[in-house]
């Protein structure tokens, strides 16, 4: 890691203002760059945005794996969907694991939050960020996921590295 990198991650951690002035992003140009950083680390026009979503869910994988669980990437469900606009977008599990509670698949869903999301509305709480995207995909999924003798797990994860429970 370069010197400038180390400073920047620093920073970051330490929620110390990494630019002056919020300017517009020069990628999207819809978002504003924040003085914390945030924006720059989340943009999700940036080629990073995915990768890391796919890096932790490609790990992930890879424990389950070598723990010897049955579990597959991208599996196609016929039931995962965004509630607000039906069947018309379904989507495959991020992973599925085979036979994961009381013999039920499990769809893992994987989501990668910034921790500093409503910092200044209610100040910064560690792990905060993590339960709400948690309940959220809670709340977006679980419901289906039941009626279709599934297990629903959220797998929330920070750019600070916390973690949900598994
Ligand atoms: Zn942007």
């Amino acid at each position: 890691m370069s010197v400038v990198e180390y400073r920047a991650i620093l920073r970051y951690r330490l929620m110390i203002p990494l630019f002056p002035v919020d300017e517009p992003c020069p990628v999207c140009r819809k978002a504003c760059l924040d003085s914390f950083g945030e924006h720059a680390i989340h943009c999700k026009e940036l080629p990073g945005f995915k990768y890391r979503h796919d890096w932790v869910r490609d790990v992930l994988y890879d424990v389950l794996k070598r723990a010897g669980i049955s579990a597959k990437k991208e599996a196609p469900v016929n039931f995962l969907t965004d509630p607000l606009e039906g069947r018309s977008t379904l989507r495959p599990a991020d992973i599925l694991v085979f036979g994961w509670e009381g013999g039920k698949h499990a769809c893992v869903d994987l989501t990668g939050v910034s921790p500093l999301v409503g910092l200044k509305d209610k100040g910064f709480v560690v792990g905060q960020a993590v339960l709400k995207a948690e309940a959220s995909k809670v709340a977006k999924h679980e419901k289906a996921c039941l009626e279709n003798q599934h297990v629903f797990v959220p797998f929330a994860f920070d750019t600070f590295g916390t973690l949900c429970d598994f």
